[in-house]
């Protein structure tokens, strides 16, 4: 490899600093960063992430020169710390740690007091002159080593660690409870068990070479990058597998020396709620992994300063927190060691907080001139706004619970909400009841990352071990669940399947109720109500101004309004959904699939008539029935749009789907007759089978081809409504959509009808109203021949649900029977049906623009497919210079805040020009472009 693979960071020199996060990854960056700011830091380096690409891109084999550099590395550290790799009197211990360019936690592995074997850990008992810690830091490293590196891990979910087990045995027959209470001939006869084990599982010794440790750590921590969890995580959260891990190796410091050490990790302001607190936890002699790991409740760092020994740390601890929060712009998550008295930091990153944190932190942040307010827009995380809308407890029945006594633990709150739902004890039966439709809370002792599935599936999490940091509660936040951790009280046991406290014993499956906001848990079932965005903005049952929350989260969208270029709009059909769609930022119709409205009340029928009707004459007496329902549909969303266009899509779906669906009984019962089977699995598997036709027939303009007389009343509808809106002094702004386009001459044949009509219409009433004539690109031909479209369009929409399917030659309808498959094989990166896939459907629609916009510069694009509403297709819509994207009411403010941070990613490469509604767009992604009203 050509390039530089290890980078130092220690007193003498620092290679690295903390902009370089994706070759050193976010731990390295960070680390270098502090360094260089003057925190203590325990020196040591960093193995880049290309030296993880190139393990992996050359069959799991490092580049040659690693070996030499990493003895390099060595010797550059022993200097630095005056001690020796493997030397019996004074040993230079070392951790490994994983560290990705976005930080991934709980996901890859760790190990510390890597250098240990029988000879250096006489020597660091002799040199603490405390043997009972250097044997527990050696068995330590040999339960962290032969789990991560030579895989003696448990075999079943609910097993017990087979370290823990074989310590288990060990402590019974000390008769003690605590390791704490382990004493240094205990721990040595431990450490002669845990090889045994390792021997016995593997067939191989543990390695006494320190070197030879090393090399095995590294690789094992490259392989993390690749175990199911890691690959789990970077699907959820979008993370390219070709993106590697770093490698962070660090002289250890010894939290577990003696009551003046301890560890911990500590918020710089609090990630569950956001507020301005200093938040973390410690335990004094205690090491890394303990505080996360829950298996000892810690004390809150708060109560350090009280602590005779270790008290002076807090004023220390105090004075890093601002520095932190300084230098680094953002709230910190970070780790420390107090070592003899002296403090020292082991990594810091930016926190994962909860939707709520995220704009009250942001909001407080950039009021304190702390946090830029580009880093308040890039920061969030769009997808989890939706937490803002997440479910509280409803006033009245929660009152009742409490009244009722049915409050039977309180624990932290580590991810606010309420959620209420049949109480699981497995990560595999809450994935289980999940895909039943039921609502799960996964109660645990305490969470690994082995559960994660199951906390997806689940909506509320619930431990009885752990702090505000676990792994449940850091999890938890990052995904928005609902979580109350360390719920003390509560005993849970697997094999019994049960929850007992406070005399109230609840079986698997029983109701529980756990409010994430309080830390809250009830037994039974409490009624949820809508969170206090969705009462201020929807329901309208709460003022703005009784509402933090809607304040912190109306700062961040109007900052977010400051940066974005593209214009915002919706899909929505009904009046109530537009009002909702505009209280969210939306700021027009995007699309509005008339036929939804063909299913209001007893319309029904007179379309059916309209389907059935063979003649002309019939056809058009049934289209006259459905006339006035229409024009009233139109009426309501005009006034509810008060002025904002509205793009109205003309008839698309194929007619069968107003009919009901005709079932071949008889043909079903032959073919069980020749097979031997019965009827119902005949039933079955044909619906298995079922390969939906991705609608290629006759619907879309070619329905208002062959029947004119539709596309006539759906305009004569359209306008009549926005000619009596027009009379009540309301702007109208109808902008008329044909679907389905291919070929210029079908636009042209519906543009000729719609225009017919209007001037029919504005003649009849004497009213003038403005309006456009459009298509909507969503098959390739359109892409392709969107030059000769863009004649007659006035605007274009892409609709990318249709577009995906007809150039992935994919029905959107039944594909999920093989994408995961795909997905699983690498064939597709994600679900092309989310998430735009940029270099087919995406060039299609690169094709589109310039073509469109090449016959007509000024021309407004859209797109109104579901991608509207993801955020990594809103970028690419901004890339390529759309013009707004359309979404579901509900996901505006996601793609508000995506939108933001799309133009803040991408900026303009040539200088912008100042636009107004009506400037003509720009080339794409070249300058700012017009925001569509
Ligand atoms: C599309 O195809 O993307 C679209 C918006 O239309 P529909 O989903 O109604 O087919
Ligand atoms: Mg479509």
């Amino acid at each position: 490899m050509a390039n530089k693979l290890i980078y130092f960071f220690g007193k003498s020199k620092t290679d690295g600093d903390g902009g370089m996060k994706s070759l050193l990854g976010g731990k390295g960056a960070n680390l270098a960063q502090m360094t260089r700011i003057g925190l203590p830091v325990p020196p040591g380096f960093t193995i880049t992430t290309e030296v993880c690409v190139h393990y992996y891109k050359n069959g799991r084999k490092p580049p040659v020169e690693l070996a030499t550099d990493l003895e390099k590395a060595v010797k550059w550290m022993e200097k630095e710390t005056g001690k020796k790799f493997g030397d019996p009197k004074n040993p230079l211990l070392v951790s490994v740690r994983s560290g990705a360019r976005d930080s991934m936690p709980g996901m890859m592995d760790t190990i510390l007091n890597l250098g240990l074997n029988d000879a250096t850990c006489e020597g660091l008992a002799a040199a603490t002159n405390n043997p009972r810690f250097a044997w527990d830091s050696y068995r330590r490293f040999l339960q962290m080593y032969g789990d991560v590196v030579m895989g003696v891990q448990k075999l079943h979910e609910n097993d017990h660690e087979p370290f823990e087990e074989v310590m288990d045995e060990l402590k019974k027959e000390a008769k003690v409870k605590e390791d704490t209470e382990l004493t240094a001939e205990n721990l040595q006869e431990l450490v002669k068990r845990f090889k045994k084990l390792i021997k016995d599982r593997t067939g191989k010794a543990f390695p006494n070479d320190p070197m030879k440790q090393l090399e095995g750590a590294i690789f094992a921590v490259f392989s993390s990058w690749m175990n199911e969890r890691a690959i789990l995580y970077r699907q959820k959260y979008r993370i390219p597998d070709e993106w590697g891990t770093a490698v962070n190796v660090q002289s250890m410091v010894f939290g577990n020396m003696g009551d003046d050490c301890a560890t911990g990790v500590a918020f710089t302001r609090d990630p569950a709620n956001g507020d301005n607190v200093f938040y973390g936890e410690y335990l004094v002699n205690a090491q890394g992994e303990d505080v996360v790991a829950g298996v000892r409740t810690p004390l809150k760092i708060a109560d350090m300063a009280k602590d005779k020994i270790i008290g002076a740390a807090h004023k220390e601890l105090s004075e890093v927190r601002k520095t932190l929060e300084k230098n680094f712009g953002d709230v910190q998550d970070f780790e420390f060691t107090i070592e003899k008295k002296k403090l020292y930091m082991l990594q810091t990153r930016n926190g994962k907080r909860t939707a709520l944190a995220y704009v009250k932190i942001a909001h407080d942040m950039v009021k304190e001139k702390l946090m830029t307010p580009e880093h308040a827009i890039k920061s969030g995380d769009p997808e989890a706004l939706n937490q803002l809308l997440q479910p509280i407890f409803d006033i009245a029945a929660y009152e009742k619970a409490k009244k009722e006594g049915r409050c039977m633990a309180i624990g932290l709150p580590a991810g606010p909400g309420a959620a209420s739902g049949a109480v699981v004890f497995s990560a595999s039966k809450a994935e289980e009841l999940a895909a039943k439709g039921q609502n799960v809370v996964l109660a645990r002792i305490e969470t690994s990352p082995e559960d994660l599935r199951g906390m997806i599936a689940s909506d509320g999490i619930l431990t009885a071990r752990g702090g505000v940091s676990s792994h449940a509660a850091l999890v938890a936040r990052q995904m928005g669940k609902v979580c109350v951790a360390g719920a003390g009280d509560i005993e849970i046991d697997y094999h019994k399947g049960t929850l007992k406290c406070k005399g109230v014993t609840l079986k698997e499956g029983d109701s529980i109720s756990i409010n994430g906001t309080t830390g809250e848990v009830f037994h039974g079932k409490i009624d949820t109500a809508d969170s206090e965005l969705k009462q201020v903005l929807v329901n309208k049952t709460m003022k703005a101004k009784d509402s933090k929350v809607f304040q912190y989260y109306d700062f961040i969208m109007k900052l977010a309004d400051k940066y974005r270029t593209l214009g915002l709009r919706t899909n929505a059909d009904q009046p109530d959904q537009v009002v909702n769609a505009v209280a969210f930022g939306a700021e027009g119709i995007g699309l509005c699939r008339t036929e939804h409205m063909f299913f209001e009340g007893d319309r029904i029928i007179a379309v059916r008539q309209m389907i059935l009707a063979k003649e002309e004459e019939d056809r058009k007496k049934a289209l006259a029935k459905l006339l006035p329902y229409q024009q009233k549909d139109f009426e309501g969303i005009f006034v509810a749009l008060d002025g904002l266009p509205a793009c109205i899509r003309l008839l698309d779906p194929p007619l069968h789907e107003f009919l009901p669906q005709h079932d071949n009984k008889k043909g079903q019962e032959e073919v069980a007759k020749q097979l031997g089977i019965t009827v119902t699995e005949v039933n079955r598997l044909v619906s298995e089978l079922h390969e939906f036709n991705p609608m290629l027939g006759f619907r879309g303009c070619r329905l208002g081809i062959l029947r004119p007389e539709i596309t006539e009343m759906q305009a004569r509808a359209i306008f009549q409504a926005a000619a009596a809106v027009l009379k009540k002094g309301i702007k109208v702004k109808p902008e008329v959509m044909v679907p389905l386009v291919g070929f210029k001459k079908e636009l042209d044949l519906q543009v000729e009808i719609v225009h017919r009509v209007a001037a029919e219409i504005m003649k009849a009433t004497g009213k003038k109203f403005a309006y456009s004539v459009g298509t909507m690109i969503e098959v390739p031909r359109g892409a392709l021949t969107a030059d000769e479209i863009a004649e007659t369009a006035e605007f274009f929409s892409f609709g990318t649900n249709d577009l995906t399917q007809t150039c992935l030659g994919m029905s959107r309808d039944d594909s999920g029977s093989f994408l995961p498959a795909y997905q699983g094989l690498e064939i597709i990166k994600a679900n092309p049906f989310a998430s735009i896939d940029r270099t087919g459907v995406g060039q299609l629609m690169k094709i589109g623009v310039d073509k469109g916009r090449k016959t007509k510069a000024d021309l407004k694009i859209g797109i109104c497919g579901e991608h509207g509403g993801d955020p990594t297709s809103v970028e690419f819509c901004h890339i390529i210079g759309l013009n707004y994207v359309s979404c579901s009411p509900f996901r505006v403010p996601i793609a508000r805040l995506a939108a933001a941070q799309a133009a803040l990613r991408n900026p303009p490469t040539a200088p912008s020009v100042k636009v107004t509604k009506d400037a003509k767009p720009s080339k794409p992604a070249t300058k700012a472009r017009t925001k569509v009203k």
